[in-house]
């Protein structure tokens, strides 16, 4: 062995003993409520295809009329060449979902974080997260190069006195231009599904001068009168400066996207690197995403967010049955938090055996002795498969954490 590989072979071995270690899975199926994983099929509950889009005709369609229409790849960045027909009509049809002035697709959802913090901030700017932000969330803070404070999740005492800090810290600095503080939190919670505190957080970045941008990953397409996400239903989307989310999840295809005023998109198109250095997404995932975001607008997608919110109530009550301690928000994302990260994986070996699959969750994505099984509802699932999965969970014993504090 070389060493640079004696190296990296070491740091791996250190990896398997604190039972971090990964590895992939070969999915031989679409995504489906009962999956094909290496040789078996298991119930699938670790999707975030929440209303059951990903393999439906309803994307399908649209997508291979894209690549017959489009092609399959797109040929360059989207500032060269590459600015095709279907990212337009993404991007309109995201503004209207939104109710925003305008909408930005990028490759993915880290990149539209990344890409728009740094964009945003610089050096003697101040970015302030919530503990439990998703991973792209803390790398834009950490790329940005702005002073990075941290509050405790969903800790509106502690999130006062951060800002407090920073008013300080920012009026104490001299020079051209102004500091500025931005505080970026997720609407839902990616691995805990319970919320974040929008009116609050609105109420309070007011207080302060601050800006917000909010992550609605987890929230487009299931939540609000119009389906916006979670802003919407707090009724305070027009207050956030910058709103973020997927289009890979309750949509169903692949992407990402930042809407909010025309001005915020003009400057991101100019000055966002992860936008302008990467290729421009396929003409299949725009198409199947601007189908999706029609779709989800649609009375039929009314229904399959019924059918989604359905299935959340009936694996809830048997969890809460079963003595689970669960956040009292209906989100399509259920934690059972079990601890240590070696118990974590004992328990998602035994759900294969019987047949559910439900990866165990572990640092760095949740922290250390927090690792968990995040099950995720769709759609798709019928109530029978419900009936599996909490049966499968009903001998593991919950775990001593709880999973949030505050809703
Ligand atoms: C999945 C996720 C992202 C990243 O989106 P991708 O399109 O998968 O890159 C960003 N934020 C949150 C909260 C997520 O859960």
């Amino acid at each position: 062995m070389s060493e640079f590989e004696q190296e990296l072979a070491e740091r791996l071995a250190l990896i398997r003993e604190q039972g971090l270690y990964r590895e992939l899975r070969r999915v031989n199926s679409p995504q489906l409520a009962h999956t094909q994983v290496d040789s078996r099929t298991l119930l699938n509950f670790s999707s975030n295809d929440y209303l059951g889009l990903a393999n439906d005709p309803v994307l399908k369609e649209p997508a291979i009329k894209g690549i017959e229409r489009y092609g399959a790849g797109s040929g360059a960045s989207r500032l060269v060449c590459g600015s095709l027909a279907p990212h337009h009509d993404l991007e309109q049809a995201i503004a209207a979902l939104t109710g925003a002035e305008a909408a930005l697709a990028f490759s993915s959802g880290y990149a539209s974080a990344v890409g728009t913090i740094c964009a945003r901030l610089r050096a003697h700017d101040v970015i302030v997260i919530d503990k439990r932000v998703y991973a792209c969330i803390v790398d834009g803070a950490r790329l940005c190069g702005a002073e990075l404070l941290v509050f405790a999740h969903n800790d509106l005492d502690h999130l006062a006195k951060v800002l407090r800090w920073a008013d300080r810290r920012n009026s104490g600095l001299s020079g051209k231009r102004r500091p500025r503080t931005l505080i970026v939190t997720e609407s839902v919670f990616s691995m805990d599904g319970d919320f974040a505190l929008l009116r609050d957080l609105v109420e309070l970045k007011e207080k302060h001068g601050a800006w917000l941008m909010v992550d609605e990953a987890h929230a487009t397409g299931l939540y609000g009168e119009k389906r916006r996400g979670l802003a919407e239903e707090f009724g305070v989307a027009g207050q956030i400066e910058v709103q973020m989310g997927t289009l890979g999840k309750a949509l169903g295809s692949a992407g990402g996207y930042i809407c909010g005023s025309r001005t915020l998109i003009d400057y991101l198109v100019n000055r966002a690197r992860s936008f302008i250095f990467s290729t421009a997404p396929v003409p299949a995932a725009a198409a199947a995403a601007t189908a999706a975001i029609q779709f989800v607008q649609s009375e039929e997608g009314q229904a399959r967010r019924n059918q989604l919110w359905a299935r959340v109530d009936q694996v809830k009550n048997g969890l809460i049955a079963a003595g689970l301690v669960l956040p009292p928000v209906r989100s399509a994302i259920i934690p059972w938090v079990i601890g240590e990260e070696a118990k974590a994986l004992e328990a998602a070996a035994a759900l294969r055996d019987r047949g559910v699959f439900v990866p165990a969750i572990r640092y760095p994505t949740v922290a250390r002795g927090q690792a968990r099984l995040r099950l995720t509802l769709s759609a798709a699932h019928s109530a029978a498969d419900v009936s599996q999965l909490v049966s499968a969970l009903s001998p593991l014993k919950p775990g001593p954490e709880v999973p949030s504090r505050r809703a």
